[in-house]
């Protein structure tokens, strides 16, 4: 993968005691031209590890084993991994994680070529620190930072996951549906059982779907696995 060099003076040198955790996922409002000179710039303060072009080009302003200054304001932060620091506040998360900027607004539909680098990156950062590769460690700024929207409604995760990981794009067959629970039926964030439960949904209730995959985690032989309005998902074989 080609990487071009764009050094960022707006960084701090080492981690402190850390390493990271995870990786952010940021849109640049903007386009790379334009980062690659507000990150060049000593009067904007901030800067990311990555940015991704929409063509896919790949641009590093700052080296993994520094601190890029691009998450480092937390408000009511969703992410589970948020290291607390004691009386409500919290450790830096740019010293845990690594981030990633791409080019675009948070309302425009990702490229292609921006979902191969981006999850590219990933999957080498991953591989270099030991981060698993799910939604606890591949995280929207938003998540950290609630008063941003970054990165918007566009970027799918479920897919950036998924081609990270190796595994093969979900097959989302769309069609609306109803299907009543068997028993108690757990809701996840993907379809396998490996992300963590959002909620669970006891038994003789009536689900709404908006589609199906056939190639989800294999349950007792069964892969389908039904997907809500909410992006949420559970498996075919606790319902009928
Ligand atoms: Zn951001």
């Amino acid at each position: 993968m080609q990487i071009t060099q764009v050094h960022s003076p707006n960084f701090a040198a080492g981690r402190k005691t850390y390493t990271p955790i995870a990786i952010v996922i940021h849109i640049m409002e903007g386009s790379m031209a334009a980062t690659d000179s507000w990150f060049g710039s000593t009067v904007s303060q901030v800067s990311s590890h990555y940015g991704i072009g929409i063509n896919g080009d790949i641009h590093q302003y700052v080296q993994e084993a520094d601190t890029a200054w691009h998450a480092g304001r937390v408000n009511a932060p969703t992410w589970a991994l948020i290291k607390p620091a004691g009386n409500g506040s919290y450790i830096n998360p740019n010293y845990y994680t690594v981030g990633i900027e791409h080019e675009g607004d948070e309302t425009t539909e990702w490229s292609d070529a921006t979902y191969t680098s981006s999850s590219s990156m990933i999957s080498e950062i991953a591989k270099r620190w030991n981060i698993p590769i799910d939604r606890q460690h591949i995280v929207g700024h938003h998540e950290i930072y609630s008063l941003k929207a970054c990165p918007g409604t566009k970027v799918d995760f479920e897919k950036l996951i998924a081609m990270a990981s190796g595994n093969p794009a979900l097959n989302k067959i769309p069609g609306f549906g109803k299907v009543t629970t068997n028993g108690k039926v757990n809701i996840r964030q993907a379809p396998n059982t490996t992300v963590p439960v959002v909620n669970v949904v006891p038994g003789n209730i009536q689900l709404a779907f908006d589609g199906y995959v056939d190639n989800g985690e294999s349950v007792s032989g069964n892969s389908k696995w039904y997907y809500t309005d909410e992006g949420n998902w559970f498996w075919s074989g606790g319902v009928s």
